[in-house]
């Protein structure tokens, strides 16, 4: 490869950010194709654990995360009834030692502001806002810039048009899940919420998971229920008392304070659950898939923007290593299997019923924090390529 030749790459989510400022890294420039004209997300946060930070720290945005994050003491699982703690495991310094890197949890805009203004701010990195792209073609791309594209790089998301010029590619199936997202100031949620912590409350059928933002000092709270699938669209904004009603009746019998905010809670976010379900994910050494694009998951274990980031930062060693995108593809495809199937335990864990519930508790309660802590050593102590 020429090392002046461009990557292309389509989407400027966490994905296609970090993927840009990754080949930047190895000294590899980025075309970078977004298209919406003002990027903003939506009001909602996002637990970015050491696996995600260790990469974010090697493309120097440490300290400009520590300076928008909490990191929180613990990560606590409390049942959504009786508030009672079921387990808990720590993070805070405890995480910086365990696992080599901090645990964060942040407002997104605040992630996609430090990697924008770092693409800003990278001779190597180029942003094309409003240019949607709906033929990714290597002509049609190298129309765009002038020369024709080393490589194009999918990071477009869910609906990933990208993926259609990929024979075998998976596709984007509705998972059953719904989650409802909103943000809460500090002085109207419960004393219970804690501002050092994150806490997944665990229910029938449904959980709810709550953490800080600051400097806005708020908190995030998102609550996945299941539910029908109210479209191909992927953030919907409250409608209508119905819905509002669907919500209270996953959460019926829950704890009276949870209840009721979430009763009170200002137009709720809603977001139906899809995945890519599996598939190929290149074609040939043209063209790859990288984050939800590739393999959009469910957030029972919060990975879906911590496998982009890996995927992100291990797709520009490979390429700058002259490595086979299928080499990538492989090595990628056994990481993200993983971290789906701790997901879908994630999902069965906290949403159990009955006598499963009771095991669960039981067996949780039996095991010590920092015994806990170990089963994270795979996931948040992974070392990716370089
Ligand atoms: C409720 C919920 C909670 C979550 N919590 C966490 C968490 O705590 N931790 C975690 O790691 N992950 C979490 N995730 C997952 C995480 O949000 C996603 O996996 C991640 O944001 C995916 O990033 P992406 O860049 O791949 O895709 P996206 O964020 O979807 O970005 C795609 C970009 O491509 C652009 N685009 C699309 N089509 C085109 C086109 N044709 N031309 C040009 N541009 C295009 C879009 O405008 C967008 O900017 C959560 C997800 C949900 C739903």
């Amino acid at each position: 490869m020429i090392r002046d030749q461009p990557v292309a790459i389509v989407g400027a989510g966490i994905a296609g950010l970090s993927a840009a400022l990754s080949f930047a890294h190895k000294g590899i420039p980025a075309e970078i194709f977004e298209q919406t004209s003002v990027l903003s997300e939506a009001g909602a946060g996002l637990q970015l654990s050491p696996n995600a930070t260790r990469i974010l720290t090697k493309l120097g945005l440490l300290p400009q995360l520590e300076s928008v994050w909490t990191e929180p003491q613990a990560i606590n699982l409390v049942s959504g009834t009786s508030l009672r703690a079921i387990a808990s495991v720590p993070s805070g310094e405890f995480a910086r030692e365990r696992w080599a890197s901090p645990y964060g949890v942040l407002h997104r805009a605040d992630l996609q502001k430090t990697l924008l203004d770092a693409v800003a701010a990278n001779s190597l990195c180029r942003l094309h806002l409003g240019a949607e792209i709906d033929d990714a073609s290597q002509h049609v791309i190298a129309g765009m810039i002038g020369s024709e594209p080393r490589l194009v790089v999918g990071a477009d998301g869910v609906w990933s048009k990208v993926r259609k010029r990929i024979e075998g590619a998976g596709k984007a199936i509705f998972s059953g899940s719904i989650a409802w997202r909103f943000t809460l100031g500090e002085a109207e949620a419960p004393a219970f919420f804690g501002t050092t912590k994150v806490t997944a409350f665990l229910g029938n059928g449904s959980h709810l998971v709550v953490y800080p933002l600051q400097p806005a000092r708020s908190f995030n709270v998102v609550a996945i229920t299941s539910g029908a699938d109210p479209g191909d669209s992927w953030n919907r904004t409250l409608p209508s008392k119905t819905s509002r009603q669907r919500l209270l009746e996953a959460f019926s019998g829950w704890h009276p304070q949870i209840v009721e905010l979430l009763r009170q809670a200002v137009e709720p976010t809603i977001w139906p659950l899809y995945e890519v379900s599996a598939g190929a994910w290149n074609r040939g050494d043209e063209v790859i898939l990288i984050g939800d694009a590739a393999h959009a998951m469910m957030p029972f274990a919060a990975q879906g923007a911590a496998m982009a980031i890996e995927d992100a930062f291990e797709l520009a060693s490979y390429v700058a290593n002259r490595k086979p995108l299928t080499a990538f593809v492989d090595h990628r495809k056994k990481r993200v299997a993983r971290v789906r199937s701790r997901g879908a335990f994630n999902r069965f864990a906290y949403h159990a019923r009955g006598p499963v519930r009771l095991g669960r508790d039981l067996v949780l309660s039996l095991r010590r924090p920092e015994s806990l802590a170990a089963d994270f050593d795979w996931l948040y102590g992974y070392e990716p390529k370089d």
